[in-house]
């Protein structure tokens, strides 16, 4: 008879038990299956340096959400007969030591196409090819795999909307779910430190937090799941969505899904969501279409890991063939007053409030910070917005990130510059009585609605009824939106008839031409 194997299931995003072809893999003719995550420091220890509480990396939401998705992991392991073995230390030197102790003889894990997780997996593998350990990596975060795609294309990842699509035919189906009994580790873990229970964020250093007014979004499988169900309940709703038609300002019962978190931590299969929009699509009398559908949505998210994968220095401007060379300015002053909500523009604070409380905020008020940082008024640079995004959101995704601030900032994918958000208008349109603002700026929340958007403009008399002075309780204007646009647009144009000019030169030399 052949031996039953032991297998080692290494959990990192895909923290589910649906549609995980890894753990099917791993449980598949096994006698024992270890169900390991690492909790790496680099990621979650305490930074007590970092602007907002969290780690130097990652906002302290992101890491309880993480924990939270653990806990359900590890309930829901332990409902078939097993459990979530909680290691702290690096996975490159943790996962290679556990092969040996365990005497494992296959490794699964999913396919990670971030550079970072590139790296790390490569030399895993390579550690465990030396070790006599199987590999098993099979792509499950995302509809397509990446390096399909742009074989299809000639060996360029197609980079706009439709020639993506164009390529890709219809996503394959999810999985089934893993047996009820899912055979447990053996006994004697052999004196690896395991970490008893799934650890809270005080354990991990994180104290004095009651003052912070938490992300109202829970981490896990099973609150995607219930998400998932909730939003896809309305036919109606489902078929007619269009983005970018939503109200960014809604915020007790957002515009979208609000899926994104459990999508980026892998709570939620991409491939159950398409499946099940397809499910409602089938139920309706006609649906809206990409790209602005909800499948559509899905579709983006592929889009940019395919464009992620295949730009070199796609996170960068230097170096990043698809991205135009443009002057920002490396102005600390101006980008911590606009990661501190400092602005003094009402819609952009709020916006920026929600996403340091909340860690998410609609796709529209993304895009208004976003341009307002960049483009719009303050020609800051987009990566240093991107890292603010990427330390503070919940869903923070390194592909999408960038991708949509490569977008935002018209140096990638979108070019008309001169389309700007107002800081002013904007927000007003959706909201003119203020609720969002109001909520997530309680400073300003007995100002009348007319000088809600534009409390400088207020006579002081209402100011100081509204108890909040101009300049004093809450900051004046940090430009003129009049005056910054214009200048903003003049920068853009002339980097825009520089590149054409400079296209042929090698990226410094036109990064150093513009400067
Ligand atoms: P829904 O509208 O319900 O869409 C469903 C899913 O489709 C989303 O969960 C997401 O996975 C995908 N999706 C939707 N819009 C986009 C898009 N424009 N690009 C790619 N995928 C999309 N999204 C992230 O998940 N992580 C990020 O780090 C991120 N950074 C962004 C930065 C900027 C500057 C901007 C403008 C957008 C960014 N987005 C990011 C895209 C988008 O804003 C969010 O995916 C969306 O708001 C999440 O809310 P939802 O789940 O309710 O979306």
């Amino acid at each position: 008879m052949e031996k039953k194997k032991r297998s080692l299931m290494w959990f990192r995003k895909g923290l589910r038990l649906h549609d995980n072809p890894a753990l099917l893999q791993a449980c598949e003719g096994a006698r024992n299956v270890y169900p390991v995550f690492v909790l790496d420091p680099w990621f979650l220890a305490p930074d007590p340096s970092a602007p907002s509480p969290g780690s130097r990396l990652v906002g302290v939401n992101r890491i309880r959400f993480l924990l939270e998705s653990l806990q359900d992991l590890d309930t829901s392991l332990r409902n078939c007969g097993s459990r979530l073995l909680l290691i702290h230390g690096s996975p490159i030197s943790i996962i290679p030591h556990l092969l040996t102790k365990w005497q494992i003889d296959e490794l699964c894990f999913e396919h990670d196409t971030e550079p970072y997780a590139q790296e790390r997996d490569a030399q895993i593998k390579k550690l465990a090819g030396m070790a006599g350990v199987d590999v098993y990596s099979p792509v499950s975060h995302t509809l397509y795999n990446p390096p399909d795609v742009i074989a299809k294309n000639g060996g360029k990842a197609p980079l706009t909307y439709q020639s993506f699509c164009r390529l890709v035919g219809k996503p394959p189906p999810p999985l089934n779910d893993p047996p009820a009994k899912i055979p447990g580790p053996a006994a004697d873990l052999n004196n690896v430190d395991i970490t008893a229970v799934v650890p809270s964020l005080e354990d991990l250093g994180y104290t004095d937090l009651n003052e912070q007014e938490f992300t109202p979004h829970r981490g896990g499988e099973t609150e995607a799941l219930k998400r998932l169900e909730d939003s896809l309940a309305d036919t109606k709703w489902v078929c007619e969505f269009e983005k970018p038609k939503g109200n960014p300002t809604a915020f007790i019962k957002p515009a979208t899904t609000v899926l994104s978190p459990y999508l980026k931590f892998g709570c939620l299969s991409s491939r159950l969501f398409y499946a099940r929009v397809q499910d409602v699509y089938a139920k309706g009398k006609k649906n809206s279409k990409p790209p602005v559908s909800l499948e559509g949505q899905l579709l983006w998210r592929e889009f940019f890991y395919t464009a992620g994968y295949g730009t070199p220095n796609f996170d960068r401007m230097v170096g990043n063939p698809i991205c135009k060379q443009i002057p920002w300015k490396d102005d600390d002053k101006l980008l911590s007053a606009w990661r501190d909500a400092r602005t003094g523009h009402p819609w952009i604070d709020a916006a920026m409030v929600q996403l340091r409380k909340w860690g998410w905020m609609h796709h529209l008020a993304r895009h208004a910070v976003a341009c307002y940082l960049t483009r719009g008024d303050l020609f800051v640079y987009w990566e240093k917005g991107r890292d603010v995004f990427d330390r503070l959101l919940i869903d923070s995704d390194w592909a999408i990130n960038n991708g949509n601030w490569l977008w935002l900032s018209a140096s990638a994918f979108f070019s008309q510059y001169h389309r700007i958000y107002s800081p002013i208008t904007f927000g007003k349109k959706y909201d003119p009585e203020g609720h969002y603002v109001r909520h997530f700026l309680p400073v300003l929340k007995d100002m009348p609605k007319q000088y809600i958007y534009e409390p400088w403009s207020a006579p002081i008399e209402v100011q100081k009824k509204a108890k909040c002075i101009i300049g004093v309780d809450y900051p004046r204007p940090l430009v003129d939106h009049t005056v910054a646009n214009k200048e903003c647009r003049e920068r853009m144009g002339a980097a825009y008839a520089l590149h054409k000019e400079v296209g042929g030169l090698p990226q410094q030399e036109q990064v150093d031409a513009l400067h």
